[in-house]
């Protein structure tokens, strides 16, 4: 039996079929991951139009058989396009590495729409990001901005994909423990470091680490980093950068809302920008540290392309 189901849905992959058609892959809002054929979608005067690109968002219409996994686009209506993460490369792969972390994980037909929430909101920030500045206006040596300057690679985007991830793994079951030791429970003191295991999920504290410590050694600032990372919505933490939109409230109570009372209710307190700034550039490689932590707890082949696009944003 043939039923008409409507959704709004993000376009996380699109791939030629045949000579006119397309199958593309969404995100639904109601139903989860979905892929749908898009006949005639290859023709020049298609009605899809835009609709089907990558990352667009759109309200889709499509067929539901019961008895075919391959579903029939019907209809699409472009919400927004997200056409400008393709205008800076390194936009456009921190955008890929997040949406094809969600393509991985994401089932079909189960919906997660704090995940979807998540995606849109961190594709929305992505996109207003302005170009780095990198001329001082200000002669204040302490301002936020000559910071920036003097940092050799003002670039905020392994810092989004990082925190997506982090989050993302959290709406998902497996959020990092940043606060407390997981041996002993015991909440991590400032100053002092810590070890984060990725095979436990969190943090050890000195000493219950011992002599012989496994994981990755982080000091105070980057375990601050971390958490800040974790627990800020994606829209403040483009404002560290101080080259970001201004916070958007409505995205940023949702993103609180969707985190939950455990979580985004009441984020640590973390340093001034301005440290904060230099230790996201201090920690080694945060994004290999959290990939690190997702390939103890996801399928590994999801991180393949990750450690790619990874290997390819630092060449940039
Ligand atoms: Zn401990």
């Amino acid at each position: 039996m043939r039923r008409i189901v409507r959704s709004e849905a993000i376009c996380l992959r699109v791939q030629d079929y045949h000579e006119s058609s397309k199958l593309v892959t969404f995100f639904t809002l109601e139903r989860g991951k979905v892929s749908c054929l898009a006949k005639g979608a290859r023709r020049l005067r298609s009605k899809f139009g835009a609709a089907l690109d990558l990352f667009a968002q759109s309200r889709i219409i499509y067929y539901s058989h019961e008895t075919r996994t391959l579903l029939t686009l019907s209809d699409a209506e472009l919400v927004h396009s997200f056409s400008g993460l393709a205008l800076r490369p390194e936009r456009f792969l921190a955008a890929e590495q997040m949406s094809e972390f969600a393509l991985r994980v994401i089932q079909p037909h189960d919906p997660s729409p704090q995940l979807y929430r998540l995606l849109l909101n961190y594709l929305t920030t992505l996109e207003s990001l302005q170009s780095p500045v990198c001329s001082p206006q200000s002669s204040d040596p302490t301002s936020l901005q000559s910071a920036i300057c003097n940092l050799q690679s003002p670039s905020p985007y392994p810092a989004l994909v990082c925190s997506f991830l982090m989050k993302a793994a959290s709406f998902l079951g497996f959020r990092p423990e940043l606060r407390r030791c997981l041996l002993c429970r015991r909440p991590i003191e400032n100053a002092r470091p810590a070890y984060f295991d990725a095979g436990r999920g969190g943090i050890i504290c000195p000493r219950c680490a011992g002599d012989n410590p496994r994981g990755t050694r982080l000091d105070a600032a980057s375990l601050d980093t971390l958490a800040f990372l974790l627990y800020t919505p994606a829209s403040e933490i483009a404002s560290v950068f101080s080259i970001g939109p201004q916070p958007a409230i409505e995205a940023n109570r949702q993103e609180r809302r969707d985190a939950g009372p455990d979580s985004l209710q009441s984020p640590p307190p973390v340093s001034s920008s301005a440290n904060l700034q230099s230790a996201i550039y201090n920690l080694q490689s945060p994004l290999d540290l959290v990939l690190g932590f997702l390939g103890h707890h996801f399928d590994p082949l999801v991180l393949n392309s990750f450690r790619w696009h990874a290997g390819l944003e630092r060449n940039l």
